[in-house]
């Protein structure tokens, strides 16, 4: 994926700063009087979750050909994993074939396999993901947040 870099994208097209934002691409503005076009040039080198899956920063707790796992930086719980897959796939809603479906499938796999390594399989854990702005995704790399270790209330805020 990360060849889409320096792809031009015309403004024409509809896209922004914002909506680009939202596919996990960077947004560089790029204009050209002469010939009267303006555009963006884009790529997935900034995506930080696709940086972590292949290993280029940051700590993975697991890992397998589909599937990428770390610590959340911020943790709300004991155990409290993302889960990625390695492919770019922008947000769940996305995930629109099988190919991707059954990356999805991958994903949860490994989410129970992380919590019976955690020693949470008994008590209960909580795989959630938020998917566009509204439930509240804030990095544009579809992941499964695993929550474990604690109590979870219901319904979540
Ligand atoms: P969401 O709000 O559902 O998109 O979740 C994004 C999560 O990514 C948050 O829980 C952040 O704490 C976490 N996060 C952001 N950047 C990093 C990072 N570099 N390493 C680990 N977790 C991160």
């Amino acid at each position: 994926m990360s060849s889409c870099f320096g792809i031009l994208v015309l403004r024409k097209a509809g896209h922004d700063a914002s909506s680009l934002a939202r596919e996990g691409l960077r947004f560089t503005h790029v204009r050209n009087p002469k010939q009267r076009w303006e555009g963006v040039s884009l790529g997935l080198e900034d995506c930080i979750f696709c940086k972590i899956a292949k290993g280029e920063i940051g700590a993975l707790v697991y890992e397998d050909e589909f599937v990428a796992a770390f610590n959340d930086l911020n943790a709300q719980a004991p155990v409290h994993v993302l889960i990625v897959p390695k492919k770019h796939i922008a947000r769940l809603s996305d995930v629109t074939d099988n190919e991707d479906a059954c990356i999805m499938g991958k994903v949860l796999l490994a989410a129970n396999k992380i919590a019976a390594e955690r020693g949470i399989a008994e008590e209960g854990y909580r795989v959630v993901v938020n998917c566009n702005e509204g439930a509240g995704q804030s990095v544009w790399h579809v992941h499964f947040h695993l929550l474990g270790g604690r109590k979870l209330g219901w319904p979540p805020g």
